[in-house]
């Protein structure tokens, strides 16, 4: 059918062609979407075990074979262990209704309005902060490393929780939808260490490192320089001016909400 050209024995048809091109359009599109994250070096040892097997198969190297055969046989359950945050993001946006938007009420201009404010206010006293603000599924795992603190959000509360002197500013605070979830959580650094040549902060590392892991947005406030930056999907902005972060988180919260299928094109066309 739709037969191309013949090579020896072997037919290429169009669907053959069809075949190939979206195979290599979805290992593409893998790829990048992993690109500099964790995953990328797990994707990249499953290669390495897969080629090595297929060697130990044509050289016949039967115990070797063997042990490959194993670790491929169980790679699906460890394939879906290993990359269980991509999965849960890709899933969460695929299966993201309308509908949940009828339960899911807030008012994401207040409250990019409300961390604007306080990310302001706090580098003008050069105090520093790391807010992580949920876009679509929460992080229990983070939250549970922190206090749990389950109050609308507000600035005051938060001017306070990141006083230097409070018991509370180490780590970063989870907001989820209008409520402050905890204050002083651990989150998982990032592997970046430079960020166009100047070194990175551990407070920056931890920063991009819960956006390459979840769907967060992420406000860095430098003690050191009064500066803002923002993270999210593994990629840093800073020394953002007041407008241009209130713009963006009330794009970024309220894209999460609205428009879930723009969601999907967003992590299929946009991962570079
Ligand atoms: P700054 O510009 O504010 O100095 P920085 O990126 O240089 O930031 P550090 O000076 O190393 O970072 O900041 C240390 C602070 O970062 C710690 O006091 C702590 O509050 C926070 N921090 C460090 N590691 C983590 C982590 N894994 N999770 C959350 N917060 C962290
Ligand atoms: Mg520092």
């Amino acid at each position: 059918m739709f037969e191309i050209f013949k090579l020896g024995f072997l037919t290429v048809t169009f669907l053959d062609v069809l075949d190939i091109t979206l195979v290599t359009f979805i290992f593409y599109k893998l790829y990048s979407v992993i690109r500099g994250t964790i995953a990328s070096q797990i994707f990249f040892g499953l290669i390495v075990v897969l080629l090595l097997s297929f060697v130990a198969q044509a050289a016949n190297l039967k115990a070797v074979g063997w042990i490959l055969k194993l670790i491929s046989d169980i790679w699906v359950i460890a394939f879906i262990i290993l990359f269980q945050p991509e999965i849960r993001r890709l899933l969460v946006m695929v299966g993201k209704t309308p509908l949940l938007r009828l339960f899911v009420k807030s008012d994401e201009s207040t409250i990019a309005d409300i961390i604007t404010d306080t990310a302001f206010e706090l580098a003008q006293h050069q105090h520093g902060a790391l807010i992580v603000l949920v876009k679509t599924t929460g992080i229990r795992g983070v939250v549970e490393t922190g206090e749990m603190i389950n109050s609308k959000v507000n600035k005051n509360l938060l001017r306070s929780i990141f006083f230097p002197r409070s018991p509370l500013h180490d780590g970063a605070v989870i907001i989820r939808n209008d409520v402050i979830e905890a204050a002083r959580c651990t989150l998982p650094l990032s592997q970046e260490t430079t960020f166009n040549g100047s070194p990175l902060g551990m407070r920056h590392r931890a920063g991009i490192g819960i956006t390459e892991q979840a769907d967060v947005i992420c406000v860095i406030v430098s003690e050191e320089t009064g500066s803002i930056s923002l993270a999210e999907n593994a990629k840093l902005r800073r020394g953002l001016s007041k407008d241009s972060l209130r713009s963006q988180l009330l794009f970024s919260l309220k894209v999460s909400k609205e428009k879930p299928s723009s969601k999907i094109f967003d992590f299929m066309f946009k991962h570079k």
